[in-house]
């Protein structure tokens, strides 16, 4: 099974996927934890370029299609081969996240962001995925980012803005597979919440 987490920055995404990650494992199965942008070597170094804050004059379609192409290599070495031998995905973001970011959050359409992650997630799409609903005015003041802020986290407020909205959007869309939980509640309330969901699809 192939399970994503979704949110702006800040919404407690790592606690809760480490948290997932045990009880998961307690249930019998093998997991794979992994990230996006990330989870291979072409995938952190692309993310190294989309992150570094002096890549200030990637346009917004680049930005979409370098996500697109970290996200092609993540699914094809790690993501399809685990689900495939029966193991328990868990990733940090995927394709929700461009249409958040670059779609809602820096305007590419979003028809376009479909039909290029079609190619690149090639039928591999989430069984479940946990929107963290929180807004960002709250997450970002509780972000834990030792190395300091990267190139999309020194946004303004307002750009955060529009990525939640598009998450809150995108969540309504697809409740069967988005499940929206409330981020502002406690660690362990999240946590049951997040279980809850999961013992539906394991
Ligand atoms: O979740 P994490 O902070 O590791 O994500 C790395 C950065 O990439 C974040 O600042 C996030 O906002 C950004 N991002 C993005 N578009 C995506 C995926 C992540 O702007 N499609
Ligand atoms: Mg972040």
């Amino acid at each position: 099974k192939f399970i994503t987490f979704e949110g702006t920055d800040g919404s407690g995404k790592t606690t809760q996927i480490k948290l997932l990650e045990g009880y998961v494992r307690e249930k019998g199965y093998e997991v794979v934890l992994s990230r996006e942008p990330g989870g291979t070597k072409v995938s952190e170094s692309i993310r190294d370029i989309i992150l570094d804050p002096s890549n200030t004059d990637i346009t917004p379609l680049t930005e979409m299609i370098m996500y697109a192409a970290s996200r092609a290599q993540h699914v094809a070495q790690v993501i399809r081969p685990a689900v495939e031998a029966g193991k328990v995905v868990i990733c940090d973001r995927f394709v929700d996240s461009s249409y958040a970011y670059q779609g809602s959050g820096r305007g590419v359409d979003l028809r376009i962001i479909a039909d290029v992650n079609r190619v690149a997630i090639d039928g591999m799409s989430p069984d479940m995925t946990f929107f963290l609903d929180i807004a960002p005015e709250t997450a970002i003041k509780r972000r834990i980012n030792a190395s300091g802020a990267d190139r999309i986290e020194q946004e303004k407020i307002d750009f955060h803005r529009r990525v939640y909205e598009g998450y809150k959007k995108m969540a309504l869309l697809f409740p069967e597979r988005i499940r929206a939980i409330d981020a502002n509640k406690s660690i362990s309330e999240i946590s049951s919440q997040i279980i809850e969901c999961l013992n539906e699809l394991l």
